[in-house]
């Protein structure tokens, strides 16, 4: 994985049209550039295009840069995008209080070209490598797809959407059938490919957007399936079976087949006001377990 290299997007609020259009000028080799002349589309436009830096004005009629910058910080949205004060106010206590609000940094008017280059180049890059650190702490390295700890952080948040509006849930724990002697007939480095194309065919079956395949350890994998009930968790856990079974990787001495296959367990629940998910993933891996002693290559739900 590498840091990536698409264009930064930089956003320019001013109700002055000429301030933008100078600070539009002095910026436009650092990226693709967008503009707003009032507080409220700048708000708008911010949750929209997630711009990578904010240069914001402090005065503005009607909301000012000071209150766009709090808002901007309470929504969770927005609240990692970068923040430049670009004002006419010079007072010690005027930066103290933009810094104080979440801005990162600040530049007076007029702009000085290489103070506002240099300034928003650094925290451009600052931005990138602290998205992607963000975006590596949360992908398994092995095989590209979400690890573990997103897994923790996707289900806890769909269990409590899922609980605020009484819908269903799905978990699905998949695991490789003879994985150890998988290895043991061809190679360390074969399990690992072998890891990685599963991990892909995985991701490719469970499409909708709030689905999450996670790597959950090993050779195991784990599904979260919001507003997904038994059938569908079921149906689904099967696709799932079939994607891999159709990868036909062979493996000789596998007793489930003659090529690579999953066991599933599945368990769903219409989540209620009190419980915790820990008790829907432990009724999963009850299943995964009755689908192995069942002969493996197979989907037990409930
Ligand atoms: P079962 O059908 O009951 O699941 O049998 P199994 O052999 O798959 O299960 P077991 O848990 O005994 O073995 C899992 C094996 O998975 C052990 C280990 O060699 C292999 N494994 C776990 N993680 C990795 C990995 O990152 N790379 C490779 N190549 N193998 C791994
Ligand atoms: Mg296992
Ligand atoms: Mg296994």
């Amino acid at each position: 994985m590498n840091l990536p290299d698409t264009p930064s997007k930089i956003l320019i609020v001013d109700d002055e049209p000429l301030n933008i259009e100078v600070l539009s000028e002095t910026l436009e080799d650092m990226g693709d550039i967008s503009f707003a002349t009032d507080g409220d589309t700048a708000l708008k436009l911010a949750a929209e295009i997630r711009p990578d830096i904010i240069l914001l004005d402090v005065m503005m009629p009607g909301m000012d840069g000071y209150e766009v910058c709090r808002r901007l910080k309470e929504s969770p949205e927005t609240k990692n995008i970068p923040v430049i004060f670009v004002t006419a106010l010079a007072d010690e206590a005027d930066e103290a209080k933009g810094i104080k609000i979440g801005a990162i940094d600040y530049v007076t008017k007029p702009v000085n070209a290489t103070i506002v280059i240099a300034r928003t180049r650094n925290h451009l890059e600052l931005k990138r490598y602290r998205d992607y650190l963000t975006e590596i702490a949360f992908v398994d390295g092995l095989t590209e797809i979400a690890n573990r700890r997103r897994f923790d952080e996707h289900i806890e948040m769909e269990w409590q959407r899922a609980r605020r509006s009484s819908d269903w849930l799905s978990v699905v724990l998949l695991d490789i059938d003879h994985f150890k002697q998988f290895n043991d007939t061809y190679g360390h480095q074969a399990g690992d490919d072998c890891l990685r194309k599963v991990a892909a065919a995985l991701k490719k079956v469970a499409h909708r957007p709030a689905d999450l395949i996670a790597r959950y350890g090993g050779e195991e994998f784990v599904g979260v399936l919001p507003q997904t009930d038994a059938d569908g968790a079921e149906a689904l856990g099967n696709a799932l079976r079939e994607a891999v079974s159709a990868l036909n990787i062979p493996h000789k001495d596998s007793s489930a087949a003659d090529h690579v296959t999953i066991s599933v367990g599945a368990a769903s629940i219409e989540v209620p006001k009190d419980g915790e998910y820990s008790a829907l993933v432990k009724a999963a891996d009850n299943n995964l377990y009755k689908a192995k002693e069942g002969g493996r290559n197979r989907v037990v739900a409930s």
